[in-house]
């Protein structure tokens, strides 16, 4: 099967953070260089602007830091940003939309919690095998390939 790689914008640079910032990845960038792949902010794509008030995830439901619902828009953005046929991801670490494994947990402290992002979640669910940056980047340091699933 042909891979088919979506990645999160910000690590390639684009300006899409809530701060209007990103997150860029030159380890990213280079792993992706002989790969087909397609960007995307789950954020964005669900209508909400850059820059914008954070949010995190409190169960099911997105709330921004003045306590504005926000679970509509994830999940539109996250829908619209799943690629058919895409076969792998690399999405930003700890993000209430990107994040795997570990996020941030809905009290704005800075404190992890074990869960999904809104889309990284979509994306495993869709059988698409999700990395981290973080999981790159720890690969490429120890010059062991990515193992393909
Ligand atoms: Fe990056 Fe994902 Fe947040 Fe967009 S939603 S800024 S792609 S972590």
């Amino acid at each position: 099967m042909n891979e088919l790689w979506i990645v999160s914008a910000c690590l390639l640079g684009k300006n899409c953070k809530y701060n209007g910032k990103n997150n860029f990845s030159q380890e990213v960038v280079d792993f992706l260089s002989d790969k087909t792949y397609i960007a995307v902010c789950p954020e964005v794509a669900g209508g909400l602007s850059i820059p914008r008030t954070p949010c995190e995830k409190r169960g099911n439901f997105i709330l921004d830091k003045n306590g504005m619902d926000r679970t509509k828009e994830f999940y539109q953005g996250a829908m619209r940003s799943k690629i058919q046929n895409a076969t792998h991801a690399i999405l930003k670490a700890k993000s209430p939309s990107c994040g795997k494994g570990k996020i941030y947990d809905g009290t704005f402290s800075g404190t992890l919690t074990e869960g999904n992002g809104v889309f990284a979640e979509l994306c495993i669910k869709s059988g698409i095998t999700v990395f981290t940056e973080e999981e790159i980047s720890l690969q490429t340091k120890r010059e062991v390939p990515i193992k393909k699933e």
